[in-house]
């Protein structure tokens, strides 16, 4: 190459871009990031509820690559290089410790994202790193098999032996990752499966599911039924919004329940007693209302439930019943309300958009990559990194570690022939 203008170029500083930048950085050679928002990392710095789920804490590789079910044998090769462990030696020895939590999910102890994103900014902070934000990247230039570098959409041209393409997929494209690196991969004859929000919130129309926003209700089964059917039988916490149910329970369902839409209409159940049958459930309700006999029961129901949910249950079970004093509720009655607290029903409208989306599928398809050191097949020059891989996963910090690998993998690479 005539002229380059860095050893490398990043397009995204997002995740991986950030961490691929620091790694090559760091042993002196010249890297160029060229994003397209006014600042790095905007989305990892709302990951995980503004906390960051850095990682999984399954160390076991195996284990740990049962969650791709459909591209562990891709992934085999990079995670066998840099994986869970080497997460955290990778951020504790840059003064970031970790805590694992719930379903092993890994967050740093400070319990703030932006500290996550403050480390990657550190490793890029040295004279051999430039950084153009406010840079968006119109195509990648190549010649002869070999990409020559990438074009601005204000059409300046930047040349490099090395391009890492590192600009996410479509999910909460707020952020930046707007789908504009499929556009690019497409234009440069790689195949790329479009987007669908897979880890997503579910929408609900009905109103009184919308009053519920904000409750979290943190034991909990729900049922997806189809054509009088349960399909899918799960528990635990679920959370209420403005637009209908979401938390990682939601989430991490919500790919399943929108393979069911495809097929027809489906209705949701939730039992907030799963682990109590309908005869001891009344028992109970029949000691409080025994305890309250005059109180009325809008003012009773919330000492077995959450005031929020209570006024839910009376509202489905019958809303005239609220202002009744408990001793006047026929047994009929105080049956439908046990019945209700353990079928909360309504409808599924469908899952939430790209938008909402905490990850979408789509991207690249893997055999057109070469795991082994993150290259495009088609371009041996050209590395591909993150969310602008078609792989599906569940929530729980796996998006991020699929981040790290693959950055670690692909700088590893660019090291070596850049020797
Ligand atoms: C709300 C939310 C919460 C999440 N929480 C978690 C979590 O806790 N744990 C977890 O594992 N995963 C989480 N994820 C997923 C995780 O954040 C992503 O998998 C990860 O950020 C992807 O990193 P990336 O480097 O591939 O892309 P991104 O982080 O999306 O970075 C891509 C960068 O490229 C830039 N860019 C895009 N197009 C261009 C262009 N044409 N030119 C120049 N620059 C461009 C973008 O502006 C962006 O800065 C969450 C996602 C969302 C939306």
């Amino acid at each position: 190459m005539a002229e380059k203008d860095a050893d490398v170029i990043i397009v995204g500083g997002g995740a991986s871009g950030m961490m691929c930048a620091g790694i090559i950085a760091a042993k002196g050679k010249q890297v160029l990031i060229l994003e397209k928002n006014k600042e790095l990392g905007k989305k990892l710095s709302i990951s995980g509820g503004g906390r960051c789920n850095i990682t999984n804490a399954e160390l076991d590789v195996r284990e740990f690559l049962k969650n791709f079910p459909e591209s562990s044998k891709f992934l085999f090769s990079p995670f066998s290089q840099f994986s869970v462990k080497e997460t955290f030696t990778f951020f504790e020895k840059r003064g970031l410790p970790l805590v694992i939590e719930a379903r092993k999910r890994v967050f740093p102890k400070s319990q703030n994202a932006s500290d996550v994103v403050d480390v990657l900014k550190k490793g890029i902070e040295n004279s051999n790193t430039r950084i153009f934000t406010g840079t968006p990247i119109r195509s990648i230039t190549h010649e002869d098999g070999i990409v020559t570098g990438v074009i601005t959409k204000g059409g300046k041209a930047y040349k490099a032996p090395y391009v890492v393409l590192a600009v996410g997929g479509a999910a909460a494209p707020e952020t930046g990752s707007n789908g504009d690196g499929f556009r690019m991969l497409r234009e440069i004859e790689h195949t790329v499966a479009d987007s669908n929000p897979n880890i997503v919130p579910l929408k609900v129309n009905e109103k009184w599911v919308h009053k519920l926003s904000g409750t979290t209700c943190s034991f909990m089964e729900i049922r997806f039924s189809q054509n009088g059917k349960t399909k899918i039988k799960k528990k635990g916490k679920i959370l209420f919004t403005h637009f209908g149910i979401s938390g990682p329970l939601v989430l991490n369902t919500s790919f399943e329940v929108s393979k069911l839409l495809e097929k027809g209409p489906v209705h949701a159940e939730i039992n907030l007693f799963p682990d109590t049958n309908e005869g001891d459930l009344d028992k109970r309700v029949v000691k409080l209302f025994d305890k309250n006999k005059n109180k009325k029961l809008r003012n009773v129901l919330p000492e077995l439930l959450q005031k929020s949910l209570a006024h839910a249950v009376i509202f489905l079970a019958n809303p005239a019943l609220g202002e009744v004093s408990v001793h006047s509720i026929s047994k009929e009655e105080r049956k439908k309300l046990v019945k209700t607290m353990q079928s909360l029903g309504f409808m599924i409208a469908g899952t939430m958009g790209l938008d909402r989306a905490v990850i979408a599928d789509g991207g690249v398809a893997l055999e057109e990559v070469d795991f082994s050191n993150m290259t495009s097949r088609k371009f041996p020059n050209l590395y591909l990194l993150g969310d602008i891989l078609h792989i599906n996963r569940p929530s729980g910090g796996f998006s991020l570690q699929l981040c790290w690998t693959t950055a670690w993998v692909a700088a590893q690479d660019i090291l070596k022939r850049l020797v």
